[in-house]
């Protein structure tokens, strides 16, 4: 591969992923990595457990220690946003009228987190969660004794929601839909996640949107809801999803559907410009259709996999999707795509703290997940991996070991 220079936008966990793999598959041009964070590379998850806690410092968030960041002979631009790209000239426009000439570029660029559309959602004391920055601000307003209101029952509101518990807030958390996290997982760990909320004293409200936020006599807010009723609050937390970054793109004239359209080699409609991340959709083909994959998994490796195909070895990221959450003691784990077609097995008891489901498709597993089971989820994953045929009552008996199977 002749690429001289490899330009990167968005230091965060897939960009830095993609720079460290350029030099670990021993490219030895140039690589531009642009950020508009002044942060090194950097993973999100920990911003709304234990940094949002203040159990961890947010530096241990970091890809790379600084010594071995900068043993990579990066050429990393902080604090600086990527305006343009000339397509034609293969040139990215930075702010402060800077430009850099790029040989391959990867795009990066995650997404944002939705801000409430309502009146009042620009208040002082209403957050949204997705930086380092963001985390500082919600954690100062996080005190014991205050009342936080959550608004989106999503994953990111519900461990926020575990968190400020944890500190000692009363915490309120309002859904529009009628269960949470109903994108992503079935009825059943919906009501599993409600009685696990509740169980900690969280007032989880669902079926309830927002209507207006306003500022009260004492300082805090007063959140009206659609169904009539009002809330008084110190701190809201917009938990309502992410906006891909994907205007850089769209206005470079690539192809884009809910972010930046991609193969599975990780390419643009422009063979020189490859994306990874949050930002990038592509055809999954574990769930069968075309979609982005917000979780650290496919940061991770699409960013490896981007660099890969930029240097010119053939890759072709089509990983099992893996997403986790913490809330107060649970660690649940969700491998696969699991959808209301699918046959369900359910191995232990289903209102422990401990148990998986199975998700078959004519007698084979095709999606798993479940609360404090990672073992039996790391065998799980091998039979949706390898694609094997199981007896459903064997599945679900205790007394035979997934290994077994
Ligand atoms: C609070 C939180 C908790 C999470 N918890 C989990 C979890 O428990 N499990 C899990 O699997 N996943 C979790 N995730 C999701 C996971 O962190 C993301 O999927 C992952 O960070 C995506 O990485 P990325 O590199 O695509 O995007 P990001 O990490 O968002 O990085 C994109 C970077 O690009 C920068 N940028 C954007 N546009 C430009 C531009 N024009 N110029 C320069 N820079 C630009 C952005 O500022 C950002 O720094 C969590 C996310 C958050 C926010």
């Amino acid at each position: 591969m002749n690429a001289e220079t490899i330009a990167i936008v968005g230091a965060g966990q897939a960009g830095g992923w993609a720079a460290q793999t350029l030099r670990s598959e021993g490219f030895a041009g140039r690589v531009v990595l642009i950020g508009d964070e002044p942060h090194r590379p950097y993973e999100r998850p920990p911003l709304s457990k234990a940094v949002l806690s203040g159990d961890a410092h947010a530096d241990t968030t970091h890809l790379l220690k600084p010594e071995a960041f900068d043993a990579l002979r990066i050429d990393w631009r902080p604090n600086v946003g990527a305006t343009f790209i000339d397509r034609a000239a293969k040139q990215l426009h930075l702010t402060r009228g800077a430009h850099v000439s790029y040989d391959k570029l990867i795009l990066c660029s995650g997404g944002r987190a939705r801000r409430l559309n309502i009146p009042g959602a620009d208040l002082p004391g209403v957050f949204t969660l997705r930086s380092i920055g963001d985390a500082a601000a919600l954690g100062a307003a996080l005190s014991a004794g205050k009342r936080l209101l959550v608004v989106g029952g999503g994953w990111i509101g519900l461990e926020v929601a575990a968190t400020a518990r944890k500190k000692g807030l009363d915490v309120t958390v309002v859904e529009a839909m009628g269960r949470l996290c109903e994108r992503t997982v079935p009825p059943e760990i919906s009501g599993y996640l409600l009685q696990l909320h509740a169980a900690h004293g969280v007032d989880v409200r669902l079926g309830t949107g927002i209507g207006r936020l306003a500022q009260n006599a004492r300082g805090g807010l007063t959140a009206s809801f659609t169904d009539g009723r009002a809330l008084e609050c110190d701190a809201v937390l917009a938990g309502v999803g992410l906006v891909p970054n994907d205007e850089l793109a769209r206005e470079a004239g690539l192809a884009c559907d809910g972010g930046i359209l991609v193969d599975s080699q990780c390419r643009s409609s422009d063979p020189d410009i490859l994306a990874a991340g949050d930002v990038a959709t592509w055809h999954c083909e574990w769930a069968g259709r075309r979609m982005r994959l917000e979780s650290w998994q496919n940061a991770q490796e699409q960013g490896i996999a981007a660099a890969r195909a930029a240097l010119g070895i053939a890759v072709n990221h089509q990983p099992l999707p893996w997403f986790w959450s913490d809330q107060y003691e649970i660690n649940l784990q969700i491998f696969g795509m699991p959808t209301p077609a699918h046959d369900v097995v359910v191995r232990g008891d289903r209102n422990s703290s401990s148990f998986v489901m199975f998700f078959l498709d004519a007698g084979k597993v095709v999606a798993a997940l479940g609360p404090n089971a990672a073992r039996d989820l790391r065998f799980a994953r091998r039979l949706i991996e390898r694609r094997t045929s199981v007896d459903a009552a064997q599945l679900a008996d205790l007394r035979v070991p997934l290994a077994k199977l």
